[in-house]
């Protein structure tokens, strides 16, 4: 990677220009963001950092947490008790949908949308729900390194506007998958959404899973390798939502998204990719993310699949989309 410095801030001069997407404002709150903020973050394996742009500001983590909790609901319960639960099978509809919850599964598809991010929260364990989010919060302090906090105006925003979760969260309890403390397990659900962090922050979550579960700065294990798989697996096929074919065919790492503008990418034993920028698309992806992700896997021939004997001629990756 020793060009990479240079590639990352030739990428931020290049996409800092595009001002395509626009702010996440179904939560009122994520329009107070700035839609000129972009920062590009890679932590390698070994605890380097290349970073560019505004590194430290600071928004909320959204559906990103989703992949963090996740590893925690396979600690506390195991892998069959989740399975059970929350399957593994990408949607290709939008991560807020009801559809395929009512009329297929009767169980969320995957824990990368909503239905089974909130399936996944009913199942962290504590003695009350105090102490569940301060086991959440231990968790992201693990794979940040870092003390870390809920933003309460985003968590409010989320709650008083979340109309469509909380009828995730009823069915999801009309088909036994959770109890009845709705309630309860939405605010769990909202307030891991509404975690603050920045893009080094993320980088650094992201090389954690790289390294196997172990913070590559501080060194400490985040969550037990055994997951780790488990988890990059879901990320894979479903971390992009209605994107995700298309970025597996396209970039190829295990990625998530969040609506705040954040895009986390694993590349399995090298390091932890993260971009920031709050304008997104239609699917609730960071325009700007897309294209650095892109042409970053292009470059560096990031693809899992890409054969390391030879390297794929340039693909004009940008028309796949509108054909
Ligand atoms: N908190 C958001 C929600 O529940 C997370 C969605 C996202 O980031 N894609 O809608």
């Amino acid at each position: 990677m020793s060009n990479l410095k240079e590639f990352i801030q030739h990428l931020y001069e290049e996409y800092r220009l595009l001002h395509f997407g626009s702010l996440a404002d179904y939560i009122p709150e994520l329009t107070k963001a700035n839609p000129d903020w972009f920062a590009i973050s890679v932590v390698t394996k070994e605890g380097e950092v290349f970073e560019v742009g505004d590194i430290t500001e600071n928004f909320t983590i959204q559906s990103i947490s989703k992949v963090f909790v996740y590893g925690m609901a396979l600690e506390d319960c195991d892998r069959m008790t989740l399975l059970e639960k929350i399957g593994v099978e990408p949607t290709g509809d939008p991560f807020n949908s009801v559809i395929r919850l009512d009329e297929n599964s009767k169980r969320p598809d995957n824990p990368m949308v909503n239905a089974g991010a909130i399936a996944t929260a009913s199942l962290i364990k504590g003695s009350d729900p105090t102490d569940k989010l301060n086991r959440m919060l231990d968790m992201f302090r693990r794979y940040i390194g870092r003390d870390i906090y809920v933003n309460a105006p985003v968590f409010m925003s989320e709650r008083a506007t979340g109309h469509r979760n909380r009828a995730l969260a009823n069915l999801l309890l009309n088909f036994g998958i959770i109890d009845h403390n709705i309630e309860e397990i939405l605010d769990l659900y909202f307030q891991q959404c509404s975690v603050v962090v920045n893009c080094h922050d993320l980088a650094v979550m992201a090389a954690t899973l790289a390294n196997r579960g172990v913070n590559p700065i501080t060194q400490s294990k985040a969550i037990k390798p055994c997951y780790v798989r488990d988890i990059l697996s879901v990320m894979y096929t479903c971390g992009m939502y209605n994107y995700a074919g298309e970025w597996a065919y396209k970039v190829g790492i295990p990625a998530k998204s969040g609506v705040s503008g954040g895009i986390i990418g694993v590349i399995p034993d090298r390091a932890g990719i993260a971009v920031y920028s709050p304008l997104i698309d239609n699917r609730g992806n960071s325009v700007r993310g897309i294209k650095v992700f892109e042409a970053l896997a292009e470059k560096f021939q990031l693809h899992l699949l890409d054969s390391p004997l030879e390297k794929c001629p340039f693909l004009n990756i940008s028309d796949i989309s509108k054909g």
